[in-house]
Parts: C-alpha cells; structure tokens; sequence
C-alpha cells in the first residue's frame, strides 16, 4: 500500500509546475476547491458550539461519529434534543471523545444557558459568545468559529492547528511563525485580503480534515498539489 502511495506521488509530483503563484491566486484557488467539499467544520450554529466543546483533545473523526450519534437523536441535534438527556446519557453518547463525562457536563450547560437566555439561539457578537456568557469550554478562538459559522462574521483570522499547519504547508507563514499559532495569525492577517476573512478559516479547516491532515496528507490526490511547496519540494 505504501508503495501504491509512493507511485501516486510520483506519477503526482511530475505535475508539479516551476513557475510560483502568489498566495493570493493560491488562496482563491483553495477557496473555490472547497466549494465543492463538506467538511466537518461547515455544521451550523449551535451545533458547531457541540462540535466545539467535544473536539479539544480528540481526533477529527472521534468528534465526527459522536456529531453523528447526536445527530440521531429523536428531533436531531437541538438544544432541546440535548436539554431532555441526562449527563449520563449524553455521556454515553459522546464515548470514546477525550473527556467525555467533563464534556457531556458543558455541552449541557451550554444547552441550558442558550434555551434560557437566547430564546434557543447563539448570541450574534464573539464579545457576549466568549466573555458574557462564560460558556464552559468555549475561548476566544472558538468563540470566533462559531461566529464565523453561524453568522458568517469574521473580526480576524481564526487559527487552529489546520490553518497553522496548512498555511506553512503552502508557505504563505515564514518559519518563525510556524512555531506559534498566534505568529502565523499575525502574519496571515498582514496579506490575506480583508474580504476573503470570513471564508479562510472555514476553508482551511475543511481542506484539512479531507485532504491536509497532520499525519497522512492525500498530496497524491489534491487539487493544489501542483503548487504546494511542501508537495513539490520534498
Ligand atoms: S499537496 Fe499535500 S501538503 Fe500540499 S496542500 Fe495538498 S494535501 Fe496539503
């Protein structure tokens, strides 16, 4: 199988092309790429906020098959549905995600303080999502996520560990900032254009969970490959 792998990047490689593009062509590129992939992070809403709360310290496709558990609930995945489980039950639904009694405890909470006081919405700005409302487990950069996804409001560049990774993939992060998340934002924020803000987290985070992963990148079937430094060059 490595070997078929190996062909495939070959056979890939050759298609590799000398003359560069800026990384603005690259990141139009991207952007229409992902017009055509559903990604886990293109949920909506409060499902994100759940999608969220489970995903700290768990793989991408553990936090996918327990969306998908919920999912499945009478109703589908609601604040109400949530609010008619017991700890216990949602716990039992979110095994084997890491910390899966803690987490069962904030989704919960979570649910209980959207039906209560946001009429069973998400409040509409990151200031009330992250600093009014004290929702467990939700920081700042999750709190812009799930702007971002809900309300397609962006107020900067969100980074996670796909973005931060990705971007230094394609080179569009210099070396220093490849060590820090927060250098990589702010390098990011210097030349991608405003108006392409509210598309190139989500953009990137899907890219990431179908074709850029950490450990095991499909550079033999991606559609960026033939520009992709980190592709081209090794
Ligand atoms: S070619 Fe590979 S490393 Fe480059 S963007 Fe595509 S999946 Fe990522």
């Amino acid at each position: 199988m490595k070997r078929k792998d190996n062909e495939d990047d070959n056979t890939q490689k050759k298609k590799c092309k000398k003359e560069m593009i800026s990384r603005v062509e690259m990141l139009e590129r991207l952007i229409n790429v992902r017009q055509d992939i559903v990604a886990q992070v293109d949920v909506f809403g409060t499902q994100q906020l759940y999608n969220s709360s489970m995903s700290l310290k768990t793989k991408d496709e553990i936090t996918a098959a327990a969306m998908l558990r919920l999912h499945q609930l009478e109703n589908g995945l609601t604040i109400s549905s949530i609010r008619k489980l017991t700890i216990s039950e949602l716990d039992q639904l979110l095994i084997p995600v890491g910390f899966h009694k803690k987490k069962a405890h904030q989704i919960l909470t979570i649910a209980k303080t959207l039906e209560e006081s946001y009429d069973n919405d998400i409040p509409q700005t990151t200031l009330e999502l992250y600093q009014q409302m004290q929702l467990p487990g939700i920081g700042p950069k999750v709190a812009r996520l799930i702007m971002l996804v809900a309300w397609k409001k962006a107020d900067g560049i969100i980074v996670d560990t796909h973005v931060h990774r990705i971007s230094h993939r394609l080179g569009w992060t210099s070396k220093e900032a490849a060590k820090f998340a927060e250098a990589s934002r702010r390098e990011l924020e210097e030349w991608v254009p405003r108006q392409h803000w509210p598309q190139f987290s989500q953009a990137l985070i899907g890219f990431g969970q179908s074709y850029c992963s950490s450990l095991h990148p499909k550079c033999s079937l991606c559609p960026l490959s033939d520009h992709c430094p980190y592709f081209c060059n090794t």
